[in-house]
């Protein structure tokens, strides 16, 4: 049977939803990654490793917000806290102590984080790390990695996805954004040969998410390092996605510092939340009596969100990330294994719990070969869907720590029999 029809079948709720919501937003939902045809299912309600749907189905999630919820959905101690801080009063332009709690807790962890900033969604923190990058070095240029995502801001949406995704970015960013491959260290060196010199920041995420979820290998970052260093040049890792994988972030794991360093995601215990961080002497350009950088929101620092944050990194301790990760390296090798004896060329990237499963024959090193030559694999996620579980339309997944065996096992199951009769 079609696996549409099947999906349209077991969810008209979501239909009738989806056609109301056509109606006062553009495609019913507000979120590009969150709409996929015919229409994506409405959730009511998602506790621990599941979700439940306007339809009544209890899905698996294996996407968890795209990584953000490490500790799975509505979990106690946040969720408490966040609570707690509404229930006294929380939108107030002062600042109070969980604003301190979540700051220390990140300075503890993150080597070279010495003073961090908080907004509300991990593109402010890119965002605000490149100018603080620009006014630091007294430059404009910016390099990046291509395919490589940092949220929605014109200059980091340069080189993502093809031409038609630029529509509306100004000819004039587009000019001062230079974009190399992942993982390619001679073309960085080239780069920086060129104009190393000219670029405020090199930034990249160590490992590449929405890119492919590949990780950086370690001698690229530090050729990273190196090269930036000595054209004066501004490294920034953005943590947003990849600071789940050790206390102090992939950095920790992959053994070089940044510079700067974007987060979001996590860290805001299931609340809205973005931040920058690093060197003192560049942070401290965003000092408002001293510093020549303004940053301002209604929002930022918000209570509520500070105080689930930090609930958060008290639960997900370095026992637990530890746990985690190796149940997602197994897991990682039980579906490369379900793939080796598949029909279909599968090669499963990712580190610790983050995954991406490709179709293709060819290595995945960087956002070219994670694309090109790949089938779509929308039958994939509307296939694993029907059999209850949430993925990323382009095969991308994480484990959160609500996940328990039995459902990696289900998770498994589902691939086995999807797999092999995904269109060609
Ligand atoms: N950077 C990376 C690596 C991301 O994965 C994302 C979101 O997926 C962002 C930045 C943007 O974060 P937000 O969606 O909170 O703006």
């Amino acid at each position: 049977a079609d696996p549409y029809d099947r999906y349209r079948d077991r969810t008209p709720a979501s239909a009738e939803l989806s056609e109301r919501a056509k109606r006062v937003l553009p495609g019913g939902d507000t979120r590009s990654v969150t709409y996929h045809g015919p229409y994506p299912s409405f959730f009511t309600e998602a506790s621990g490793a599941t979700v439940t749907t306007a339809d009544g189905e209890t899905l698996l999630d294996f996407l968890n917000n795209y990584t953000q919820s490490v500790l799975g959905h509505a979990p106690e101690a946040p969720v408490e806290a966040a609570c707690d801080r509404l229930q006294h009063g929380n939108d107030v332009a002062a600042p109070n102590e969980d604003i301190v709690e979540l700051a220390e807790r990140l300075v503890d962890r993150i080597s070279s984080v010495e003073q961090v900033r908080f907004g509300n969604s991990g593109t402010e923190g890119t965002m605000n790390a490149i100018r603080g990058a620009m006014a630091w070095t007294e430059r404009d240029r910016i390099l990046k990695v291509e395919g490589g995502y940092h949220g929605t801001h014109d200059t980091v949406e340069v080189a993502v996805g093809d031409e038609s995704a630029h529509e509306g970015i100004p000819d004039s960013v587009k000019k001062r954004v230079d974009a190399v491959p992942f993982n390619d260290t001679e073309a960085l060196k080239n780069r920086f040969e060129c104009a190393g010199e000219e670029y405020a920041c090199f930034i990249l995420e160590p490992i590449m998410g929405v890119g492919g979820m590949i990780p950086a290998e370690e001698s690229y970052l530090e050729t990273a390092r190196d090269l930036t260093a000595a054209a004066d040049s501004l490294l920034l890792f953005d943590e947003v996605m990849s600071f789940r994988l050790a206390p102090g972030g992939a950095q920790e794991r992959y053994g070089v510092e940044p510079d700067l360093t974007a987060l979001g995601k996590l860290i805001g215990g299931g609340l809205p939340i973005g931040a920058f961080g690093g060197r003192e002497d560049v942070m401290s350009q965003f000092h408002p009596e001293t510093g020549g950088l303004k940053h301002s929101g209604t929002f930022n620092g918000n209570p509520a969100t500070m105080a689930a944050g930090a609930a958060l990194l008290d639960q997900y301790d370095a026992d637990r990330i530890e746990a985690l990760n190796e149940r997602g390296d197994r897991f990682r090798e039980r579906l490369q294994g379900i793939g080796d004896v598949s029909d279909r060329p599968v090669r499963i990237t990712g580190d610790g719990s983050l995954f991406q499963i490709h179709v293709t024959d060819e290595p995945v090193t960087d956002y070219e070969s994670s694309t090109a030559g790949e089938p779509p694999l929308e039958d994939l996620f509307i296939r694993m869907r029907n059999d209850g579980i949430l993925l990323a339309p382009r095969g991308m997944g994480n484990l959160s720590t609500a996940i328990e065996d039995e459902h990696t096992d289900t998770f498994l199951d589902a691939f086995e029999e999807a797999i092999d009769r995904i269109p060609e």
